[in-house]
């Protein structure tokens, strides 16, 4: 480090959240002197504060309330289920934040010897960056500033009252109807959520179907599961304008839409109490002035980085959302340590997304490594695809929780696993160990021959194995040899 003496800092990281505190946190323990901007008043970025931690805690919630709804199933008397008041879930949900928030406070990054300053920053040069007024200069700089709700120019929406995921998770009481625009993950997991807690949801979708980055059979399994607990799916559907409504009844927001697809086909007027704008992600660059230091940003905004998460000037990186691609929290943090192996530590090393695995929380849940079947299409690459379903793994019957399956997609002929889908219950822990496999290299008649503890979910990863497994080593081929060999006649 001894030649960015000249400079304040030898890694700046502009963006307290999952890229920014990885980052910030492993280049301080390798003795590089760090500073920290963050604009917020607190560290931990949309993951701890508006989404993963607050999504999953009020899913968590919803799930309990399903559960009380489901008594008679597991043989319980069924019980008075009041109103939901959502000021508590609310408060559950801050709860939660603030135990995490604490692995999160600045005197703990303070103690492993990061500067950390709280002030929006905004870059002067390449090299020197503004911190709420006050500049300092580094060697090198991470940009991991994360994203904001994208708010496509829908007719109406810039006059009427929306929640994003900053304000959902906050609200007073819970909404009586709530209309989602957006068919991804989060999408999904809200309208899920509130349907459980007892508001009637209509979700709009442009796009043909929920979560399109998902094989449609796998996604499939979710939308039977939000119908089932009361969510409509209006698909492929053009939202013609939106209005503000009210009347005796209460106000809220009301939609005009064109559905040609399956229920509500035609033209349709849907109005809800609250409207939630799910429509994906925008890389947050706004105030940053990245023209004063020369940083490109692409087609969406995001800003554009080479392998090494290097941008258009060599000594600047940018990692997690900013960057516009793979949008979740393991992603900005396996970024942040490709960032810190090349800023700090001067290797060469690349991002590597071949197993990226990526998860809904819906339940059932949808996880998902390496190539699915959509993704081999795309490519033209020639499959071979071994499905085994929850409804026979014991656990899955015990839990009550039977539907889904589990899909590997094998290379046509050969049975080397690309990818892995689980549609069930707990697939993203379900995945974990495929996950290990296909990142380890494990065999899968190593899998297969693993002794699982009974009866567990993940059983299910050992039964596909063998299943695949015993399919080449029962073949014919094989069959008739143990003919030739032992007189077998079965
Ligand atoms: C509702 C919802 C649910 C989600 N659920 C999941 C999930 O279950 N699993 C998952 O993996 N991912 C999930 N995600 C995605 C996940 O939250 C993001 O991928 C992750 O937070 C990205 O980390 P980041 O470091 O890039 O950005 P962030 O965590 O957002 O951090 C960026 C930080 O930069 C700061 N900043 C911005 N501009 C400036 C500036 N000019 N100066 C100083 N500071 C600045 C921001 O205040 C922020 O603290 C979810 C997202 C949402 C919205």
């Amino acid at each position: 480090m001894a030649r960015t003496t000249r400079h304040d800092a030898d890694l700046l990281v502009i963006g307290g959240g999952a890229a920014g505190l990885t980052a910030a946190a492993g280049a301080a323990r390798l003795g590089a002197r760090v500073v920290l901007a963050e604009r917020e008043p607190a560290l931990g970025g949309d993951c701890l504060h508006h989404g993963c931690v607050p999504s999953k805690t009020l899913l968590a919630t919803a799930r309990a309330r399903q559960a009380m709804r489901r008594a008679a199933f597991f043989g319980l008397p069924a019980p008075e289920l009041e109103p939901v008041d959502f000021a508590a879930v609310a408060r559950r949900i801050r709860e939660v934040q603030a135990v995490i928030q604490r692995h999160d406070a600045p005197e703990r990054f303070a103690s492993l010897g990061v500067d950390v300053r709280f002030g929006p920053a905004r870059f002067c040069d390449e090299h020197t960056v503004d911190i709420g007024g006050r500049r300092v200069s580094a060697a090198r700089i991470l940009v991991a500033t994360g994203s904001s709700p994208q708010l496509p120019p829908l007719p109406g929406l810039d006059s009427v009252p929306f929640l994003t995921n900053r304000e959902v998770f906050s609200q007073d009481t819970l909404p009586a109807s709530l209309l989602v625009l957006g068919g991804g993950p989060m999408a999904c997991e809200m309208a899920q959520a509130f349907a459980r807690l007892g508001t009637q949801v209509t979700m709009v979708l442009r796009g043909p179907r929920i979560l399109p980055r998902d094989d449609a059979d796998m996604a499939g399994v979710v939308h039977a599961a939000l119908a089932t607990d009361g969510v409509r799916v209006l698909a492929g559907a053009t939202v013609k304008m939106l209005r503000q409504w009210r009347d005796a009844d209460g106000e809220g927001v009301e939609a005009d839409l064109e559905v040609p697809l399956g229920e509500g086909r035609g033209p349709l007027v849907v109005r809800a109490q609250r409207l939630l704008a799910a429509l994906g992600r925008t890389p947050e660059t706004a105030g940053l002035d990245l023209a004063a230091a020369g940083v490109a940003t692409g087609k969406h905004g995001g800003i554009v980085v080479d392998g090494r998460m290097r941008t258009s000037q060599g000594h600047i990186f940018a990692a997690g959302d900013v960057t516009g691609d793979w949008q979740f929290t393991h992603a900005a943090g396996h970024e942040a340590g490709v960032v810190v192996a090349n800023a700090v530590l001067r290797l060469s090393r690349k991002a590597d997304y071949t197993r990226m695995p990526w998860c809904t929380f819906t339940d059932p849940e949808l996880a998902s490594v390496g190539c699915n079947e959509r993704m081999a299409a795309e490519r033209g690459l020639p499959v071979d695809v071994h499905v085994e379903p929850f409804s026979a793994n014991d656990r899955a019957l015990a839990e009550g929780a039977p539907e889904g399956r589990l899909k590997l997609v094998l290379r046509k002929g050969g049975g080397k696993v690309l990818g892995v889908q689980a549609v069930g219950p707990h697939a993203g822990e379900v995945l974990n160990e495929w996950v290990a496999v296909l990142g380890g290299g494990v065999r899968l008649s190593a899998l297969a021959g693993a002794v699982h503890p009974y009866p567990t979910l993940g059983e299910i990863s050992a039964r596909a194995a063998g299943n695949v497994v015993s399919r080449v080593l029962f073949s014919g081929g094989v069959r008739r040899v143990l003919r030739l060999l032992f007189g077998y006649r079965g």
